[in-house]
């Protein structure tokens, strides 16, 4: 199968019928590439890299022709959009898509409905309104952005048709500059708004109005704008039919394409979908008084990530360990740690059975003095490793706090953090922490400094700075300071800025 005829609807820029004479006479492509919804704009220029990417793979598979089935920029408005430097790579590169021999083609979507002759001028493609009918080997495939199908979303087809009418659009191209690109920015930004709260079900495509479309004759039609991809067969017993939707490219990279006679959906495309970013884990490892648990905390609220107190974990084991009424220093605590129901909550909070453990219990003094005990034995690290590692697939991101966090549970962390103090600083701060236990200064210090040794001196997975990680002294630094600065650090991390 080839295509062997395309006729036009709602040409722009030139006459529909002189336009469609031509465009029937034209070349027969026979392979040809299809995609939709790219949503370029200037402030994504990885989007536009990704978008030329595909340009360039096009002209590679030496394509007749490419169809972008609108949404292709956020917002086009008109003459001042092709002066945008944040799109000029890819308007070069539909350039030289054109002038390869390669016939671009761009339908309307309800984000670029103002693309017009101008940017038919600028790179020698071809903009369509509304439809645009192909056939291939005798089938009559129809060419739309999708949103005509979205009928339950009342208010969505009104705002279409008022945009797209005549007036509109000569009202648009008199615009000066300013209004035209607050009025872009008001429809672009309540159109993100109010598709976060409607439902799916409506924002769907109807079938029975694609199954309306099929009865007129057309045998298949491919679309995009539901960000959903999808290859079905539609229509009566009397009139099959194939309805083909891409998903987004901007998430997905997919299109489709045909070749060879046929038309095949891809649903993705991972060379041309953005890299998802995988959950951004921060560790803060020091010794106790250092700052880690107070910074762990406040950091995990400001960016919404569960925070994982390791420390929890072993205190866990600990406190169960003696009220079975083991010798942390001498029995094997392995079998009592893999037989507790030790889980996290969402939040990262340390379960037993089910249950929050309570602060009480995991601080207390008889806990503390043993808890290092138990975290020197391999055994134990080995049962509590794999459920620390969850964390870390739990939300967005993780904070996660404790002794061997960038050493051994998270050492591909994207920041890695090792906070330390003056001893004097960490002991003043452990006192002020629990005042109600009534211990002194000297008393305090010391059962930090055997800690310390025993953390620091053990043999597996002894408290120790990773290779790479940032070292901070907090011993002069407020909490907001030290906050402030591995939220910067997380930001560069993740460019969230
Ligand atoms: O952080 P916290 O003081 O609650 O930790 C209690 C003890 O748990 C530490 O002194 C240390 O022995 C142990 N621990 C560990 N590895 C971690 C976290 C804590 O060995 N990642």
């Amino acid at each position: 199968m080839s295509i062997t005829h395309l006729s036009p609807r709602g040409k722009v820029g030139i006459d529909d019928s002189d336009r469609s004479r031509e465009f029937g006479r034209g070349s027969s492509p026979r392979r040809a590439w299809f995609a939709s919804d790219f949503h370029l704009h200037e402030g994504d220029p990885a989007g536009v890299e990704r978008a030329c990417q595909f340009i360039a793979h096009v002209r590679e598979q030496r394509a007749d022709a490419l169809f972008l089935l609108g949404d292709v920029f956020r917002a086009w408005l008109g003459k001042q959009s092709l002066e945008e430097a944040g799109l000029a790579p890819f308007l070069e590169a539909l350039r030289g898509a054109t002038q390869s021999g390669i016939r671009v083609v761009l339908l309307h979507g309800n984000h670029d409905f103002l693309m017009g002759s101008e940017l038919e001028e600028a790179c020698g493609v071809e903009v369509y309104r509304e439809t645009l009918d192909i056939s291939v080997h005798g089938q009559r495939v129809r060419l739309m952005h999708g949103d005509a199908f979205c009928t339950r979303d009342v208010g969505f087809q009104r705002l279409h048709k008022i945009l797209r009418a005549k007036v509109m659009r000569w009202m648009f191209a008199r615009l000066p500059r300013r209004l035209l690109d607050n009025l872009a920015h008001r429809l672009v930004h309540d159109a993100t708004r109010t598709t976060g709260t409607k439902s799916q079900m409506t924002m769907a495509i109807v079938d029975s109005e694609v199954v309306e479309v099929l009865h007129t004759g057309v045998d298949v039609v491919v679309c995009g704008h539901v960000h959903e991809a999808r290859d079905v067969s539609l229509g009566t017993a009397l009139s099959g039919g194939r309805l083909v939707v891409m998903a987004d490219f901007e998430r997905t990279g997919s299109h489709a394409t045909l070749e060879e006679g046929r038309l095949l959906l891809h649903p993705v495309d991972a060379r041309f979908a953005p890299a998802t970013p995988g959950p951004i884990v921060v560790t803060i490892d020091g010794p106790a008084g250092s700052g880690k648990s107070s910074v762990a905390r406040e950091l995990a609220r400001r960016l919404g990530f569960p925070l994982l107190d390791s420390g929890a974990l072993y205190r866990t084991v600990a406190a169960q360990a003696l009220a079975a009424g083991l010798d942390p220093g001498a029995d094997d605590l392995a079998p009592l740690a893999q037989s507790l129901e030790l889980g996290l909550s969402e939040g990262g909070q340390v379960t037993l059975a089910g249950e929050l453990v309570p602060d009480s219990l995991l601080r207390s003094v008889g806990v503390s003095a043993v808890v290092s005990k138990v975290s020197a034995q391999p055994g134990v690290r080995e049962v509590l490793l794999p459920i620390q590692r969850s964390a870390g697939r739990m939300g967005p991101g993780l904070v996660a706090e404790g002794r061997d966090m960038a050493t051994i549970v998270f050492p591909e962390a994207a920041v890695r953090v090792f906070l330390d103090a003056r001893p004097e600083v960490r002991a003043q701060r452990r006192l002020a922490q629990n005042p109600g236990e009534g211990a002194t200064l000297s008393e305090v210090s010391t059962a930090l400094a055997d800690r310390d040794a025993r953390d620091s001196g053990r043999l597996h997975a002894p408290l120790a700075r990773a290779e790479g990680a940032t070292l901070l002294d907090t011993s002069e630094l407020s909490l907001e300071q030290v906050v402030g600065r591995l939220s910067g650090m997380v930001r560069e991390a993740s460019r969230l800025d």
